[in-house]
């Protein structure tokens, strides 16, 4: 089976509670992030579709994980991308907040088929706590590429600056999961190509258990 391109992304449903996620044994790639940090740019991006992850954005889906189908049109779905609630919205209330951890934290630790965790950050604000927390949940088998995100926003040699200490960052973190970190403008398309290949490999056949 060939691997399914991201631009065959299409919304398939939206999953508020863990008892709702599909009886599926299709590899998943779950996108997590910030609000406000690109997550749906950057998915949009990787998918060459403008609209693609506003999906998540409409009213009654923004605290659940939303699924897109990837594959053949008319198909079965061959993949899931799964797009997980922003965090760290100043302003939420402590139920919201438990609510991540509760769907998209669990969701994280414990879904089988997850074949990998793309992490959305704003290069300029480097890797924050509540990263850092989200980073924690992920089961430590599952690979995870860090897209430092909006580096148009920088000159080159902050962002060099910044990418070396997002780095280090990550090294402190002692992750023992495969990590890679790409910058990234969904705006420039920087780095698009080269997630879209660390993703396909994810998603190659025999690569899940
Ligand atoms: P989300 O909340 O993480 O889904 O973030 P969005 O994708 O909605 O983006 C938040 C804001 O950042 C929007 O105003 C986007 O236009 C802007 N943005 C997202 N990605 C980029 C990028 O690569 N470069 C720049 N300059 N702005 C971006």
């Amino acid at each position: 089976m060939v691997v399914p391109a991201l631009t065959s992304a299409r919304f398939e449903t939206t999953v508020s509670r863990l008892s709702q996620l599909p009886e599926s044994r299709l590899a998943e790639v779950a996108f997590v992030g910030r609000s406000n940090a690109g997550k749906s740019s950057a998915l949009n991006a990787l998918c060459g579709q403008r609209r693609l992850a506003f999906a998540s954005k409409t009213p009654g889906r923004t605290q659940a994980l939303n699924y897109f189908a990837l594959g053949p049109e008319n198909a079965a779905p061959c993949a899931w991308l799964v797009d997980t609630p922003g965090y760290g919205y100043a302003s939420a209330p402590l139920e919201v907040k438990r609510g991540w951890d509760q769907l998209a934290g669990r969701y994280l630790a414990q879904r089988k088929t997850l074949a990998g965790v793309v992490l959305v950050l704003d290069v300029r604000r480097g890797l924050t706590e509540l990263d850092r927390g989200v980073l924690a949940w992920i089961a430590a088998d599952v690979p995870i590429l860090v897209l430092a995100s909006k580096c148009d926003k920088l000159g080159n040699a902050q962002l060099a600056v910044a990418m070396r200490e997002l780095e280090a960052a990550l090294r402190a973190e002692q992750l023992s999961n495969p990590l890679g970190l790409l910058s990234f403008s969904a705006i420039r398309r920087t780095g698009v190509d080269e997630a879209r290949e660390i993703i396909a490999d994810w998603l190659r056949p025999g690569e899940t258990t």
